[in-house]
């Protein structure tokens, strides 16, 4: 950070379309590295074989390339890339930043319903943390585990949520990689995003707990945490969760129904952050005006007769 300049970038899982809220996040991502001259890069979170398509990830390009939202050089495919991915966990293994963990399935299954019948939350507490390697079993398979601090707090400086503090006591020991040797996803994201050289990482607050997790991860391997912006959710007109008919739609959906890629921008950009009480913003206006800092806090409302209107000035 500092004053180099920002590499960001746009990570989505290729499971449907580019929804509205994903569009968002590409669109804050691209400006904040447009106005400072830095990178705005993709990567297609891909490891989710079952529910990832090729269709899904065209859609997802087209509706960048239409909003014009360039980015730089070649998409990352995340699946490519769990090699170094395993490599990475097996490096921290040998750093004692994690362990081999052998609960077995039952093993796991029991203590949840100890933690269930005893009404407190379950955690995952490993004997394997602290077992000498000689007590390992020989030929059994294992987990991977973060070895995470069980002191002190984990605290999460976002441009937009301001300081979030966890208590390290809260946060289990994450698997980073699992028994048949498919890396987990906050490994594969650290990796990939220090691996990419990202400075900001800007996407929605439903990956707030994950940022402290990955937190976690990035200093057990030593390496510098980026600057973090979480943006609230997009809901509906009513205030609850954002439904299909109000507006939880594809942008080629958008694209269909007539509304030019600078009138859906301008929309965008204003779901959520603000210049005074200007509604017409152009996108250069935009790559100028935008800063992290002036994301709100609380969730954006979709409005389609504000877009209706918008479209009209373009
Ligand atoms: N792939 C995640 C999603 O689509 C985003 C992860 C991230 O930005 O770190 O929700």
């Amino acid at each position: 950070a500092g004053s180099t300049a920002p590499v960001v970038r746009f990570a989505p899982s290729p499971t449907g379309f580019l929804h509205i809220g994903g569009a968002r996040t590409a669109l804050f991502n691209w400006l904040y590295a447009k106005a400072r001259g830095g990178r705005f890069l993709l990567r297609i979170e891909d490891t989710d074989r079952a529910r990832n398509s090729p269709e899904a990830v065209a859609a997802i390009l087209d509706g960048l390339k239409w909003l014009e939202l360039d980015w730089e050089g070649d998409p990352v495919s995340q699946y490519s890339r769990a090699e170094r991915h395993r490599e990475v966990a097996h490096a921290l293994l040998e750093a004692g930043g994690a362990y081999r963990c052998y609960l077995t399935q039952d093993e796991l299954a029991q203590m949840r319903a100890e933690a269930e019948a005893e009404k407190r939350p379950f955690q995952v507490r490993s004997p394997w943390r602290d077992k000498p390697a000689s007590d390992a079993p020989q030929d059994k398979p294992f987990a991977i585990r973060l070895k995470a601090p069980r002191e002190g707090e984990t605290t999460i400086a976002d441009h937009v949520q301001g300081d979030v503090t966890y208590s390290n006591k809260e946060l289990d020991d994450l698997i980073i990689l699992r028994s048949d040797g498919s890396p987990t996803y906050n490994l594969a994201v650290v990796v990939d995003d220090h691996d990419m050289g990202v400075t900001h990482v800007v996407r929605g607050v439903d990956h707030l707990t994950n940022a402290a997790r990955q937190t976690q991860i990035y200093q057990l391997m030593g390496w510098d945490v980026p600057e973090w912006a979480h943006v609230p959710l997009i809901h509906g007109p009513d205030g609850a969760k954002l439904s299909k008919r109000h507006g939880a739609l594809g942008v080629e959906a958008y694209r269909a129904m007539g509304y030019l890629p600078a009138a859906l921008r301008n929309y965008l950009v204003r779901l959520g952050w603000s210049h005074g009480d200007d509604e017409i913003i152009s996108t250069d206006q935009m790559i100028s005006w935008f800063d992290l800092d002036g994301i709100g806090k609380s969730p954006a409302r979709f409005d389609f007769a504000k877009l209706e209107a918008l479209n009209g000035h373009y």
